[in-house]
């Protein structure tokens, strides 16, 4: 039976020094960096056991990272070896052997289409961020001419609810996590590009890990999945009778996931 394993990577299956939590399990590879200090780690074990479920499993790394971001953790070489899919920007980018699939950008140009086009997207943001303290906000970044992100300390529920709706009304969705506030066409989500792969390759059922809100529909999407005891999903009561949670938290949770996606994927 052909499996898909659709995985987020930051603070699901890699994690920051911040994230990495109080017990580092063994060795730990650190995929990227920043000023010395580690913002994307596994631990050799984790990838060690990926590397075995990309050979049992079609393996999808689901990230909302930017394709640039994605490729600069080299997932490949740490694990040993390179998936042939990879869905970038939330699913606003399906990467195969490396390359953006151009049946697929032309996909989510037609999503885009439906409603008010990035730049204009961009600007309501941006617009919507004027009226907050400049000194919690950052600015909008874009992810690919997909996806929107901003940094936001604390956003306010009625300042989130304000710029739901003003985005949904011009075909555009909110989604948070943490201090990062997103935007994506409606209708677009990592399920979305990850369901394309599963038809690609006839899969048979699918198996996905996630730890936030952009992670959701990926998990709803799936026959079994899991989330991290620490992630900002569980963090808000988010659960599904189908979806377990780790025990641990940080790079053990990472280690847990692994170990819990392979062992369904080895069920035949
Ligand atoms: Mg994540």
């Amino acid at each position: 039976m052909s499996t898909l394993v659709a995985t987020d990577l930051d603070r699901t299956l890699v994690h920051s020094a911040r994230a990495a939590g109080p017990d580092v399990p063994g060795d730990v590879l650190c995929l990227e960096g920043r000023r010395g200090v580690p913002t994307a780690m596994l631990t050799r074990r984790t990838a060690a056991t990926l590397g075995e479920l990309a050979r049992r499993a079609t393996w999808v790394p689901a990230t909302t990272r930017s394709v640039a971001e994605f490729r600069r953790l080299g997932l490949g070489s740490a694990v040993g070896t390179t998936p042939r899919y990879a869905a970038c920007a939330s699913g606003g980018v399906l990467l195969v052997d490396g390359a953006p699939d151009p049946e697929w950008e032309a996909r989510v140009r037609h999503l885009l289409a439906d409603g008010a086009p990035v730049a204009e997207a961009a600007d309501l943001f941006a617009r919507h961020l004027a009226r907050l303290d400049p000194a919690t906000t950052g600015p909008v970044r874009d992810a690919d001419d997909v996806l929107l992100v901003a940094r936001v300390a604390d956003p306010d529920a009625g300042w989130l609810d304000e710029l739901a709706a003003d985005c949904g009304a011009r075909g555009w969705r909110v989604a948070t996590h943490g201090a990062k506030v997103h935007l994506l066409p409606a209708g677009l989500d990592k399920s979305v590009a990850v369901a394309e792969v599963g038809e690609r390759v006839a899969a048979a059922r699918l198996l996905a890990a996630g730890d936030s809100p952009l992670d959701a529909e990926l998990l709803l999407a799936a026959d079994a999945g899991v989330q991290p005891a620490d992630g900002a999903l569980h963090g808000a009561g988010w659960h599904a009778p189908h979806v377990a949670v780790t025990r641990g938290v940080g790079l053990a949770a990472g280690e847990e996931i692994a170990a819990w996606l392979l062992a369904r994927a080895a069920q035949v």
